[in-house]
């Protein structure tokens, strides 16, 4: 491939020498070509860039990368990667070794160089670690986390008798992804689910575990999907791929047309074709995992059961109340399917048992609230049955015997930030998990920042940057947070709607400097926000929020006769998805945001116990297509990505490190103090180098294993200066 990458960054080096020790010009064929290359191709590493504040120069950089099939790229040890859309030969066996026990600049930027130097700090280094990937929808955050799980997995060839065990892990993908993906207008096979990892490995370096915890479910998805998207694989795969028995057994028709939850499709013959093959690997997944005949019968049964209550009307009867028509095969097929009674079925869809001060009275529902239950026990199911899958996943990836001498790799798949036209209480809670994970960004970096100056015994230099904690305080403070606010008019009994949280807010949060109520003006179109807004200033930007409907999705009520009912279910699955909920108890449930305040708290201490890689991913167009490089999109994620602020960060500290004996053997060509014949400790190899290259005192430190090196600007604009004569 002629000059690497890393050849480019020595050339600049021999540029640099030449300027200063006024060198004869024997290099200059190299320098010429080290230089042409890097104006093709780019810098490796952002902190190269000459320019650094300017997005500009950013984004080029990127571009100029991309239209060479190169789409990774560092700031420092963060790997920035662009989605190629298309398949690159850059993830065979033999790429892969090229990255085993090497250190970044040693070779192409690559998420299988994340995955290395993860692996050896925990091996040789014994600091447990975890990768946390984020980008928007179709970025490659599910591809990248699947490569480094591959890396791994071939990483750890040469230790015996893992296989099983790293099956498992690989095979916990397909299907996590037939039953927690779906097709949407960004992504063919977007998650609709956050996730997190844990590869557990023995003292010898081998996977012998893993454990996986997962973040809202985008269960609304179950009910209706907006037009050209799809609901949950899953469905479409069973009735595309089971065979006869089993489709006449789930009473299925075999047509996703035929059912009012996967109607929304525009299913094409190959589409059909593909979701026939995907069911068989799901299948294969399922033995793998060791889901047996019965169980995977039993989830089946669960997914038809969603399809044929879709299918379940309503009609009017003449007090105006809901009836489900005495003929209707749905609610039969639904009963039979879930074993469970019939007649209560239809029951608990048509009405409710209300307990007023001690006396229980059943109340029939009107049309809308029946088909509320209806779709509400369809969510419940789905979402339920997910969460199980989960557990049955980690109860099969749980190490046969647990060494106490192990530790863990995590890795973090997880939506990033969304700001859509119309903004409700989904992006409130993917923006709020945002929002934590910088907050931990910013902690960990400034953490290993200033572990690694102390462990090299440098003096630290505090660096100026936005810390967003006042805006997760905002969200999440006790009593006066909008969460808190938010809960408070759940829970309020009578007459809260999402009008009066709306007002709430403006009275407890009216002046706050992030918080920005219906009766500002909006900044960027300068119209008046409408009156069921608010607007939050994000890290990553202004988003307009619109209230409607957070009420009802925060309770996320499932009348309790469903749940009981569902309890006594037949299919063990559903009895145990609905046995956990506390049916006896006065206390109302958590709400929603609660829930997943609590368990994204609970993902934070995970992670703030690890040592961190970032890698941050970049959707290059909205066409899903290859070589199409939008400058406006990819400028969004730029700074909802907030790459910019770390490329300044990273470049007001000592931007390049490396350690002392990697130093020397790459440059020590440069000075005749160094090459051809220096023999000594590394360390002093380097002072002597960097005296004859004439670095002033406050461009580098010497650490104790390595040298800093701060890049300051004139450098390259001495460089530049130099290239004109
Ligand atoms: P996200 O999880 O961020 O929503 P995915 O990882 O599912 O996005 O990627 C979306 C699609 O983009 C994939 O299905 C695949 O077709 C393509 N893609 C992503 N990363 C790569 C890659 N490194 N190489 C080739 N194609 C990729
Ligand atoms: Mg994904």
């Amino acid at each position: 491939m002629g000059f690497s990458e890393v050849k480019d960054c020595q050339g600049l080096l021999y540029r640099i020498a030449k300027f200063r020790l006024h060198r004869p010009v024997s290099v200059q064929g190299v320098m010429e070509h080290a230089l042409q290359h890097r104006e093709r191709v780019g810098v490796q590493d952002f902190v190269l860039l000459e320019d650094y504040t300017s997005e500009a120069a950013f984004i080029d950089n990127l571009r100029k990368r991309f239209n060479e099939n190169i789409i990774y790229t560092y700031i420092g040890n963060v790997l920035i990667s662009v989605n190629p859309y298309k398949n690159l030969p850059i993830y065979t066996e033999d790429k892969a070794k090229l990255y085993y026990n090497k250190a970044f600049f040693e070779a192409p930027p690559h998420v299988f160089a994340i995955a290395d130097n993860a692996y050896r700090s925990l091996m040789f280094e014994h600091r447990e670690q975890c990768i946390l990937i984020s980008g928007e929808s179709g970025s490659g955050k599910t591809e990248a986390s699947k490569k480094v799980l591959e890396y791994i997995a071939a990483r750890t060839n040469h230790i015996r008798n893992v296989e099983t065990v790293k099956d498992k892990l690989l095979q916990s993908n397909p299907l996590l992804e037939a039953f927690g993906n779906a097709k949407t207008h960004r992504n063919d096979n977007s998650s609709r689910f956050g996730k997190y990892m844990d590869i557990q490995f023995n003292y010898e370096g081998a996977p012998e575990g893993g454990h996986i915890l997962n973040y809202l479910l985008e269960k609304s998805r179950v009910v209706s999907q907006m037009t050209g998207e799809r609901n949950f694989h899953i469905f479409y795969q069973l009735l595309a791929g089971a065979d006869q028995e089993l489709i006449k057994h789930l009473k299925l028709q075999g047509r996703p047309e035929a059912y009012k939850y996967t109607t929304d499709t525009h299913s094409t013959f190959i589409q059909k074709t593909n979701d026939a093959d995907q069911f068989r690997i799901v299948q294969e997944a399922m033995k793998v995992i060791e889901i047996g005949e019965t169980e995977q019968r039993e989830m089946f049964e669960i997914v038809a059961s969603v399809l044929h209550l879709g299918n379940v009307k309503f009609v009017q009867n003449d007090k105006g109340y809901a009836e489900i028509l005495s003929h209707d095969a749905n609610t039969g097929n639904v009963a039979d399917l879930l074993k469970v009674n019939v007649l209560k079925l239809r029951e608990v869809l048509t009405s409710r048992t209300i307990d007023a001060r001690g006396d229980v009275v059943n109340t029939p529902l009107d049309l809308e609230q029946s088909q509320y239950a209806r779709d509400a026990l369809a969510k419940a199911i789905y979402d339920k049955h997910f969460s199980w899958l989960v557990s049955r996943l980690n109860a099969s990836l749980a190490p046969k015997e647990r060494d106490p001498r192990a530790s863990v790799i995590g890795i973090l798949d997880i939506y990033g930030f969304e700001i859509f036209p119309k903004n409700s209480f989904e992006q409130f809670c993917i923006n709020f998990c945002n929002e934590k994970l910088q907050q931990l960004f910013i902690q960990l970096t400034l953490k290993q920042e200033q572990e690694e100056y102390l462990r090299e015994g440098i003096a630290w230099e505090p660096v100026e940057y936005f810390n967003n904690i006042v805006i997760c305080d905002l969200i999440e403070a006790r009593h006066k947070g909008i969460i808190s606010i938010l809960d408070d008019e759940c829970l309020r009994p009578g007459d809260a709607t999402d009008a009066s949280f709306l007002e709430k807010l403006s009275q407890h949060l009216d002046g706050h400097a992030h918080y920005k109520s219906h009766r500002k003006v909006d900044s960027k179109t300068q119209k008046l926000m409408g009156r069921d807004e608010f607007c939050l200033v994000h890290y990553a930007g202004e988003v307009t929020y619109n209230v409607n409907t957070f009420l009802e999705k925060n309770n996320d009520l499932l009348f309790r006769d469903i749940q009981v009912l569902m309890a006594a279910s037949g299919n063990n699955i559903v009895s145990n998805c609905f046995k956990d909920t506390n049916l006896t108890s006065k206390k109302r449930p958590e709400t929603a945001i609660t829930q997943f305040k609590n368990s994204l708290n609970d993902l934070i201490k995970i992670l703030s116990s690890k040592e961190p890689s970032y890698i941050r991913c970049i959707k290059p167009n909205d066409f899903k297509t290859p070589m199409q490089f939008d400058d406006k999109l990819v400028s969004h994620q730029v700074k909802y990505l907030g790459l910019m602020e770390n490329l300044r960060v990273r470049r007001a500290g000592f931007a390049y490190r490396r350690t002392y004996e990697a130093f020397l053997e790459r440059y020590k060509c440069l000075s005749a103090e160094t090459w051809p014949n220096y023999r000594g400790p590394a360390r002093e190899g380097v002072q002597r180098l960097v005296a004859a290259l004439n670095y002033e005192r406050e461009e580098y430190r010497m650490g104790n294993t390595k040298i800093f090196i701060r890049f300051p600007k004139t450098l390259f604009e001495t460089e530049d200066a130099f290239q004109i004569k």
